[in-house]
């Protein structure tokens, strides 16, 4: 078997290290990595940032020496030769591959506005982010979170719970606005509103006041300026794709791959947020841990020859306050809605159906047994009956038409 080489060691990378080993390929594997620590988990950087647990390895101590995975964290790919079959390091070892796999995620996006270099002014993507922003939120005052997306959501409510005073700003005239329904972002933000922060739709920031080099202000175009002592960037994220498009590999805002993760080249996959993948008829970036395992798994079947898994429904999670926030599926694919549960009680769920009464997504807050239930009907393209869904004496499970 000739090497499996894999650029990126985040959620994507790591994890197909494994699983192509786990399916029984025998040949080298070899892991490269430019951040020094070993692969760590994403999520808890936005959520318990302020608890012990910062720092989670997805792997315990020894394991890809078990597994025979050749780690080499620290070390950045700076050109892939596809006609050789080899990748270049940044400090000019070369690595032959038989199969390359690109898992080299994304980036935050910056703001091209006045003072957005300043100190004080922080994006979350790492551990070494994670850091600065709990310093930052140990330090006090007031964090205004530009922009109301996942991220920004989850900092804000741990920011709360630490008692500092939170303003969020919305470009757009509600939060989420790209991924959650109407209803879903209402009932988030009165969520938010009701223990304390402050969220502007909206609105539009066009610099960042300093004093000595430091943040000291967010100003808006209507010539408002909000005071603070720290600013965090949460504007979207940048698909790592430059490494593939230099080298000739078919690139449009993200990594374009099938549905098994092959690119144009022969024997270049890729995965993770670095890719835009099919997903319901569509190309887009699903930027989530089971996204990125679920590409993972496939490719590792393709790697090791063998049998390819079922496909998946998109889902993701999110914890903000006391709410689990679970989605499964595509919220603009729907035309109606129906609701079950108790926003006052935080549980419920909002079930999007198309105009046959299939569902195509479920957003859910506190309630598995929605969520789960409403995956499974997405999958099975079931055709359900939205008074039996919303009547709460009825059993989810009884619900199809
Ligand atoms: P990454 O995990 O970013 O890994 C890519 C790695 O490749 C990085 O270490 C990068 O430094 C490295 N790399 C890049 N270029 C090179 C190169 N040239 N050479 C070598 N290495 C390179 N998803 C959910 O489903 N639920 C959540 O609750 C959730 N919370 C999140 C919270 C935060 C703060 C963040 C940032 C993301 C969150 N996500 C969540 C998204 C999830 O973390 C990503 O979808 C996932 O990490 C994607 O995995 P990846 O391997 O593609 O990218």
């Amino acid at each position: 078997d000739s090497p499996v080489v894999i650029i990126g060691a985040g959620h994507a990378g790591a994890n197909l290290a494994a699983l192509v080993r786990q399916e029984g390929f025998t040949g080298d594997v070899i892991l490269l990595g430019d951040e020094v620590h070993d692969p760590y988990h994403r999520p808890p950087l936005s959520k318990k940032f302020m608890g012990d647990s910062l720092e989670q390895p997805l792997r315990g101590q020894g394991f890809y020496d078990e597994m025979k995975i050749d780690t080499r964290f620290g070390s950045r790919a700076a050109r892939i030769l596809p006609s050789e079959r080899a990748v270049e390091t940044a400090d000019g070892s070369r690595i032959e591959y038989g199969t390359l796999v690109i898992a080299t995620g994304s980036r935050p996006r910056r703001l091209n506005l006045p003072g957005a270099d300043a100190e004080g002014v922080m994006t979350l993507r790492t551990l070494d982010d994670a850091r600065t922003l709990r310093s930052a939120v140990q330090r006090g005052g007031r964090l205004v979170i530009i922009g109301g997306g996942y991220i920004g959501l989850e900092v804000a409510a741990e920011a709360r719970v630490h008692d500092l005073a939170v303003s969020v700003l919305e470009r757009e005239e509600r939060v989420l606005a790209r991924v959650a329904s109407h209803e879903f972002s209402t009932l988030l933000t009165d969520h938010h509103r009701v223990r304390g922060t402050d969220i502007l739709t909206g609105v539009d920031v066009v610099g960042l006041a300093t004093d000595g080099g430091a943040v000291i202000g967010v100003e808006l175009a209507d010539g408002t300026s909000i005071p603070c002592d720290a600013v965090l960037v949460g504007v979207g994220a940048i698909p790592n794709d430059e490494l593939a498009a230099d080298c000739g590999i078919n690139c449009a805002d993200g990594i374009v791959v099938d549905e098994n993760g092959r690119t144009s080249v022969p024997h270049v996959f890729a995965v993770g947020d670095a890719t835009r993948r099919p997903v319901g008829g569509d190309t887009m970036r699903f930027e989530s841990i089971p996204s990125a395992m679920e590409q993972a798994k496939r490719v590792a079947a393709c790697i090791a020859g063998t049998p390819l898994p079922g496909a998946e429904v998109p889902w993701f999670w999110s914890d903000q306050f006391d709410l689990k926030l679970k989605i499964a599926g595509l919220v603009h694919h729907g035309v109606s809605v129906c609701r079950r549960g108790d926003a006052g009680a935080a549980k419920f769920g909002i079930f999007h159906l198309d105009d046959h009464n299939r569902l195509v997504a479920v957003e859910t807050a506190n309630a598995p047994s929605f969520f789960m239930a409403g995956k499974k009907f997405i999958a099975s393209s079931a055709v359900l009956d939205p008074q039996r869904i919303a009547d709460p004496d009825t059993d989810l499970r009884s619900c199809l038409a």
